[in-house]
């Protein structure tokens, strides 16, 4: 699982494909990823308490983290690459540009 909580990310397949949004979750051992409001369900929701009020709620599903595409600020959707600097931290990188992610 390459992709982060806060990642800029592009759908890129499925009902909300070619929607750009951002990671909320990752679900590392699923290997899925929930980005915010996208691939939504409407779920019902039953009155609990006196403060939550029951009725249809939208709630973000989680997606394949291979279904999108993390968002370069210079190249736009693309793949990451990883660099290993000398004293062996690991930076994510952007495959097209090499720019830091
Ligand atoms: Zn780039």
């Amino acid at each position: 699982m390459r992709l982060r909580e806060g990642d800029k990310v592009k759908v890129m397949a499925g009902k909300d494909s070619g929607r750009e949004s951002r990671v909320i979750r990752v679900l590392p051992k699923k290997n899925k990823v929930i980005v915010e409001n996208v691939n939504t369900a409407k779920r019902h929701q039953k009155p609990r308490g006196q403060t939550m009020q029951g009725g249809i709620i939208d709630k973000d599903m989680p997606l394949d983290a291979s279904n999108v595409m993390i968002i370069c600020d210079e190249c736009g959707p693309t793949r990451i690459g990883y660099r290993v600097d000398g004293d062996g931290n690991k930076t994510r990188t952007c495959v097209k540009c090499g720019g830091e992610l």
